[in-house]
C-alpha cells in the first residue's frame, strides 16, 4: 500500500473553471469590455477560454514562453472580438494573474477527501502551473496545510506528462517506493504521464468510456477515493 498520494491541483482540487470565470467577469467589468466590443461577458469568457486552452497546449510543448502566453491569450481574445490593437488594455494579462490565484472555489468533495486522506497518508502536489500562481492558490484556498511537498514543473524544467516530473516528485517526497499514485483530471498530462512513469493513476472524469488501463481507476467524484484508501 502506498503511504504517499500525489494530487494534481488545477481542475482536480482547485476549481479552475469556476475561479477563472469569476476572475474574467471581474476583468470584464473593470476594463469595461462592453465599450470595446459588442460582446457580453459570457461570450468574452468563451472566446478567452478557447484561446487559452490552445495556447496552453503550445506551452506544454515548449512552443511558447510563459510570458508570451500570459499576454497573447488576452491580445488574441480582443483581436477575435474585433478590437484594434491600440484599444486592447495593456495590463489585463497581469491583472488576471494577480486576481485569479486568490480565488478559492474548490472541486466538489476536495476538502472532505483531503481531511480524510491526511489521517493516513502523506499528501503531495504535482502541478504544471506557474510557481507564484500555484503557491498563491494553495495559500488563499487554505489547501497548503494538507501537502508535504509541492512539485512544480517550472522547477523541474519539464511539463507533465514527462516522466522526470513524476520522478522528481517522488524524490521530493522522500518516498521509499519506486512508483507513486497520482490523482488527476487530464488524460494526457496526468493519467498517461503517471502510467508511463510506472505509477498508478486515478482519473477524475465524467468520461467513463474514454480510456481504460489496468493501472488506472476512473473516479467520477473525489469522494470516491475513500473507497480505495
Ligand atoms: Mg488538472
Amino acid at each position: 500500500m502506498p503511504n504517499h498520494l500525489f494530487f494534481d491541483l488545477d481542475h482536480t482540487l482547485w476549481d479552475f473553471e469556476a475561479n477563472a470565470e469569476e476572475t474574467l467577469k471581474e476583468l470584464y467589468e473593470l476594463y469595461q469590455v462592453q465599450f470595446l466590443a459588442p460582446v457580453c461577458s459570457l461570450e468574452f469568457i468563451r472566446i478567452y477560454s478557447k484561446i487559452n486552452h490552445d495556447l496552453w497546449k503550445l506551452y506544454r510543448n515548449h512552443q511558447i514562453t510563459k510570458a508570451k502566453l500570459r499576454v497573447k491569450r488576452f491580445e488574441d481574445t480582443f483581436k477575435t472580438m474585433g478590437v484594434e490593437s491600440k484599444y486592447i488594455p495593456k495590463d489585463i494579462g497581469e491583472k488576471y494573474v494577480e486576481i485569479c490565484p486568490t480565488k478559492t472555489k474548490l472541486i466538489s468533495g476536495a476538502r472532505e477527501v483531503l481531511e480524510y486522506l491526511q489521517e493516513d497518508y502523506q499528501l503531495h502536489i504535482i502541478t504544471n502551473g506557474f510557481e507564484e500562481s500555484q503557491n498563491k492558490k494553495l495559500k488563499h484556498a487554505d489547501l497548503g496545510r494538507y501537502f508535504k511537498t509541492v512539485t512544480i514543473s517550472e522547477h523541474v524544467g519539464k511539463q507533465k506528462p514527462h516522466p522526470l516530473v513524476f520522478e522528481t516528485a517522488l524524490k521530493n517526497a522522500q518516498s521509499n517506493l519506486n512508483h507513486g499514485t497520482y490523482i488527476g483530471d487530464n488524460l494526457d498530462a496526468d493519467i498517461k504521464g503517471a502510467i508511463n512513469a510506472g505509477w498508478k493513476a486515478f482519473w477524475l472524469t465524467k468520461d467513463i468510456n474514454g480510456y481504460t488501463n489496468p493501472d488506472c481507476e476512473v473516479i467520477k467524484d473525489l469522494r470516491d477515493l475513500k473507497k480505495f484508501f
